[in-house]
């Protein structure tokens, strides 16, 4: 659980934003420049905000060195970008991921609950303890074979949530060839 909230430091002339988050979990404030330029800064929820920003102040340096070269702008048109597609095409992502779920689960016959689509940088899909599985709407402009392995291999963290013998054994049930998905999808950025 974290509340974030998007905020800006000047450091040397330059406005840079960073995000701010409040766990439960950290210790202790910290800041993390991600290679995309986002710039997230963490404290836990009872430290008092003066003492954060003068943390930041301190380190302010460092951020300029990490962030001074990252188009801020730029990043903000992409992410518009990004958003716009999402809005295209979840729609159409949620009845093909939820058709080719179906397909799949009458032969395997898992119980699973809410298929979420999102917008994710990372990853195509997960599965979740409780059963909830999530996509990336990407998936849609994968060839078919690579969306269904990626289906599949979601499907199959229902009953198997690791990646052992048993649930690469289940994998290639339906998906015989998934080691050579696995690598093509692999070199495909999302
Ligand atoms: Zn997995």
């Amino acid at each position: 659980m974290a509340s974030d909230s998007k905020r800006k430091i000047n450091i040397n002339g330059k406005d840079i934003e960073y995000v701010f988050k409040r766990t439960k979990g950290s210790k202790s404030v910290r800041l993390a420049v991600y290679q995309d330029g986002r710039f997230v800064v963490t404290a836990p929820r009872w430290y008092p905000i003066y003492v954060v920003n003068k943390f930041i102040e301190e380190k302010s340096q460092w951020i300029f060195d990490k962030v001074k070269d990252v188009d801020f702008d730029l990043l903000r048109e992409k992410k518009a970008d990004e958003s716009a597609e999402y809005k295209k095409y979840v729609k159409l992502a949620r009845v093909v991921i939820a058709g080719r779920l179906e397909f799949f689960n009458r032969y395997y016959g898992f119980a699973y609950k809410r298929v979420a689509i999102k917008n994710q940088k990372t990853c195509w899909g997960s599965c979740s303890r409780k059963a909830n599985l999530n996509f990336n709407y990407k998936i849609i402009k994968l060839p078919d074979e690579l969306r269904d392995y990626v289906i599949v291999h979601e499907l199959c963290h229902l009953r198997e949530l690791n990646h052992s013998r048993n649930f690469w054994g289940l994998v290639a049930q339906t998906v015989p060839d998934y080691r050579e998905l696995r690598r093509r999808l692999r070199n495909i950025k999302n």
